[in-house]
């Protein structure tokens, strides 16, 4: 653009064509076209000005259906919040924004981020783009697809428990889930307040670091956010250095893995080791622990933060008379789906007098075990190094009817928000069926920069 050979208006133009190319594997729940091109013209008119050009200028990036874009719906891919605008934008959008990125349109994803398939929407599931027999993983599935596809440059995502690493993983790009107040969450639809972030999606580590040094740091309208300084990322990148790497063998001795991705991982270790860095294995007793205490917590934050769907205050209302009481609860059936009222009703139980201390605050002390344990961990090492997912992408319905097998496939990627530590998914591997999957790495508190330079020193292994 700055040598004048292509503008931002074609650009906008070459996405639209790329997502009405791609419409069938349903990533998009809103295309903003029009308002697209218009903001293009105007990126266009101001470059030719001379005025200067954000780090973002003209970069094309879809939303998760989660986050706020001021006069743009935001449902949570839920009937309860159909038609529903968003009055303000979230933080990391007004940032985007400021820095020229054009926003493309909203992504679909399972219905207020609870799912690991893209199944639990109200749209409708997305189709993975190397095999459409595939789910393309959740919750952020449509965000996966819609860079997977070449239908944006950026997405951005949440990760509660996975959401952004496991369908980076089964798509075969990077998918960064930041730590836990890093980016602030003012304007993202909460699913779990002490586990949610939001996360981006990318081809490179470029991109992703420039998205992530924009949206980052200390926001007034969000008390979580860390004032840790931001560093710039993206400049900062191509610093390569030996490592002192962890493994955990218990996550890759584990009888749900899928052996090839195991071999795949050792096989790296043993590379690494090759080139002078440092990875050695740490016993790790907790991994049996780790989803039930995922799941305790995350429905007792969940069915707390959408108490607010009440059919009065946003979103459905039901249409019969009743009395108050029917109306919120026919409201609500009305309007959630299956996952979400067996989630909300799951996490109401163990919030319940008489089973809060068995499960809840039983929880909590894993949580705090864990982080403990993280922390010993840390001390002593630069990255954690573990599979993202056990297995490949799923078929499309395999696991829908079997919630357990579902849910115990975040075994590796519900640890990091446990504990709140940033991590990654950067597609190294391919499995004999044809599909990706990657490798995740995880770094300590604070430490996305060297979790990012890692990941650039781990690409260039597929860039060669
Ligand atoms: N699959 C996990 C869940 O269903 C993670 C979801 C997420 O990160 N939003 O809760």
């Amino acid at each position: 653009m700055k040598e004048g050979t292509i503008s931002c208006e074609a650009v906008v133009g070459f996405y639209l064509s790329q997502i009405e190319k791609s419409r069938h594997f349903n990533a998009f729940t809103a295309v903003f076209k029009e308002e697209a091109l218009q903001r293009a013209v105007m990126l266009d008119a101001q470059r030719a000005q001379g005025k200067p050009m954000g780090k973002l200028h003209g970069v094309v990036i879809g939303i998760k259906d989660v986050i706020c874009y001021l006069g743009h719906e935001v449902s949570a891919a839920s009937n309860i919040l159909r038609g529903y605008e968003a009055i303000y934008n979230a933080t990391a959008i007004a940032r985007l924004l400021e820095e020229g990125a054009i926003i493309i349109g909203n992504l679909n994803c399972d219905e207020f981020a609870m799912g690991s398939t893209n199944e639990n929407s109200a749209y409708g599931p997305v189709l993975n783009a190397l095999d459409e027999t595939r789910v393309p993983g959740g919750s952020s599935g449509g965000s996966a697809v819609a860079v997977q596809s070449g239908a944006c440059m950026l997405s951005l995502g949440s990760d509660t428990g996975g959401s952004v690493r496991q369908p980076a993983d089964f798509c075969g790009i990077i998918g960064l889930k930041p730590g836990y107040g890093r980016i602030s969450r003012y304007g993202l639809i909460a699913y779990a307040s002490s586990f949610d972030q939001i996360g981006i999606f990318g081809t490179n580590t470029e991109d992703v670091a420039l998205a992530l040094e924009v949206m980052a740091g200390p926001d007034d309208f969000d008390s979580t956010v860390s004032s840790q300084p931001v560093p710039a990322y993206s400049k900062e990148l191509d610093q390569p250095s030996k490592q002192k790497f962890a493994y955990l063998p218990a996550t890759l001795d584990h009888p749900g893995l899928d052996p090839e991705i195991r071999t795949a991982i050792l096989q790296l270790i043993d590379d690494l080791k090759g080139e002078g860095n440092t990875v050695e294995p740490v016993d790790f007793e907790y991994l049996d622990y780790i989803v039930p205490a995922y799941y305790v917590l995350t429905t007792a934050e969940a069915s707390s933060n959408l108490s607010r769907y009440d059919g009065v205050r946003f979103g459905h209302r039901t249409k019969t008379e009743e009395d108050l009481l029917n109306f919120y609860k026919k409201s609500r059936s009305e309007g959630f789906g299956k996952e979400v009222k067996k989630r909300i009703l799951l996490g109401t139980f163990v919030l319940s007098a008489g089973y809060y201390d068995a499960y809840f605050t039983k929880a909590q002390q894993v949580r705090r075990i864990l982080a403990d344990t993280t922390k010993a961990i840390f001390s002593q090492y630069d990255a954690i190094l573990l599979p993202t997912v056990p297995t490949p992408a799923f078929k499309i319905g395999e696991k829908i009817a079997d919630p357990i097998a579902m849910y115990i496939a975040d075994i590796y990627t519900v640890y990091a928000n446990l504990v709140g530590v940033p991590a990654i998914s950067v597609p190294l591997f391919r499995h004999s069926n044809g599909m990706p999957f990657g490798l995740q790495i995880m770094t300590n508190q604070n430490e996305e920069l060297s979790l990012l330079r890692i990941s650039h020193q781990l690409m260039e292994r597929i860039n060669q």
